[in-house]
């Protein structure tokens, strides 16, 4: 067993580097807040019948993706492998549907677990950024979705973005375009992999979505869902291609979204952006009418996106978007020997006054002191030597001008807040 090394998929984030996921984060909380979001926080495992019911168990995560364990009571448990099935399950449990909807919410780092084949974009452990609004029917809520999406990847600097959208219809018209797509699929089952062999026999829509290139091939003359639907489901695809219309946002319609989970119905869509290894989904969402009913509650619609994280900080990576890196320290307090208690009291006034200070920990000279400091990138440093120190005062330096004052210990902090 290596003790030194992460599991297989997954990833640190080093302290060095946790500020890039917090400006991404901090520019995902205001875009949800925007639109009246609220955050939620659900447990990191749930139930594995939650996603057998409300995931759907033709789906590619129920059948081979999914980190499910008995615990010690003998119950089976299973990592999240994806956020929308407990934020549906948390909704019932406190009655959230009894308030004034629509309930709307969303959740921000959620880990989610999935065993697939690492590769780039593609971790057994990743982060999720996702939105959930439900009891609202209306398009104007889907639109709304994919125009908070689409505007906070474009703010982050994400380029080459392109809208997909489509509607898979609902279980009225669902089934006729089922059996248009079974019996043109009929004569090729020979030439589709053996995950879509299985597919086209418990779940056909499901070779629509497959990412074998002989299978996209056989797929490229399928019948449209979109011919199938009916009006209630054609009415509402209008309504959100005249929403995203009027907002002026660039979209498409692919008849051959169909995403990987059973729980969607009407609109579907992917926000993808082109990159040197090809296509990339950075967030994938859509209806789910039926999903709270499917788990036990009354019918309620609702609608989401996910918007896995560490492919959008890959994005802004290969785009050279820089990302603003905050300095560790504002003041390092460098002392001669024989200060430490001055130094260590005037790092504690300067925190308490809001400033990120420090001292030096390790024994070093007063020289490799300055070093560190240096190292650190400090925006000040502040002396104590034996003049300071017999007549209160502290000598700060602005690292960057290289300008030099003396202070009178209290007015420290002040006079490092107001160094323009
Ligand atoms: P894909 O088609 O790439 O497998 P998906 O349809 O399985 O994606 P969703 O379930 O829609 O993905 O998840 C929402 C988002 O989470 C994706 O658009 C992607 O950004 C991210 N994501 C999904 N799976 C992974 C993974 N294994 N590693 C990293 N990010 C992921
Ligand atoms: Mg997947």
């Amino acid at each position: 067993m290596l003790t030194t090394q992460a599991p297989r998929g997954t990833r640190d984030v080093l302290p060095q580097d946790s500020y890039r996921w917090q400006y991404v984060e901090a520019k995902m909380r205001t875009a949800a807040a925007e639109g009246g979001y609220r955050e939620v926080r659900t447990p990191v495992f749930e139930h594995t019948e939650l996603f057998l019911r409300g995931v759907g168990d033709t789906t590619d995560i129920v059948q081979k993706e999914m980190y499910t364990f008995k615990d010690k009571g003998d119950r089976s448990i299973t990592l999240k492998p994806e956020g929308t099935a407990g934020a549906a399950r948390c909704l019932l449990e406190h009655n959230l549907y009894a308030d004034a909807l629509p309930c709307k919410m969303y959740y921000l780092n959620a880990p989610i677990f999935r065993y697939e084949a690492p590769q780039s974009g593609r971790l057994r452990e990743h982060h999720q950024f996702g939105l959930e609004c439900f009891g609202a029917k209306e398009a104007t809520v889907d639109a709304e979705l994919i125009l908070t999406a689409y505007r906070l990847l474009s703010d982050l600097g994400v380029k080459n973005l392109s809208v997909n959208i489509n509607s898979i219809g609902c279980p009225q018209c669902r089934p006729k375009y089922h059996a248009a797509l079974k019996a043109f699929l009929a004569g090729k089952v020979e030439c589709l992999c053996a995950d879509c062999k299985n597919r086209y026999e418990r779940n056909p829509l499901r070779v629509l979505d497959c990412k074998v290139e002989t299978c996209r091939e056989q797929v490229k003359d399928a019948p449209s869902m979109l011919d199938y639907l009916c009006e209630e489901c054609r009415e509402h695809f209008e309504q959100l291609k005249e929403c995203l219309g009027a907002s002026g946002v660039p979209y498409q319609v692919d008849s051959r979204i169909v995403r990987g989970l059973d729980y969607y119905t009407k609109t579907v869509f992917e926000l993808i952006t082109r990159t040197e290894d090809g296509n990339l989904t950075v967030c994938g969402g859509g209806r789910y009418d039926n999903l709270v009913e499917q788990l036990g509650g009354d019918p309620l619609p609702a609608v989401g996106f996910g918007m896995g994280i560490e492919r959008v900080l890959m994005l802004l990576d290969s785009e050279g978007v820089t990302i603003p890196q905050p300095a560790q320290y504002d003041v390092f307090v460098t002392r001669m020997n024989g200060y430490d208690l001055q130094a260590f009291t005037l790092v504690q006034r300067l925190r308490g006054a809001g400033l990120r200070a420090d001292m030096d920990h390790c024994g070093r000279s007063l020289k490799a002191q300055f070093k560190y400091a240096n190292k650190t990138a400090a925006r000040f440093t502040a002396t104590i030597g034996e003049e300071e120190a017999q007549s209160g005062t502290v000598k700060l330096k602005n690292m960057e001008t290289r300008e030099e004052k003396t202070v009178p210990v209290d007015e420290a902090a002040e006079t490092i807040r107001n160094w323009a």
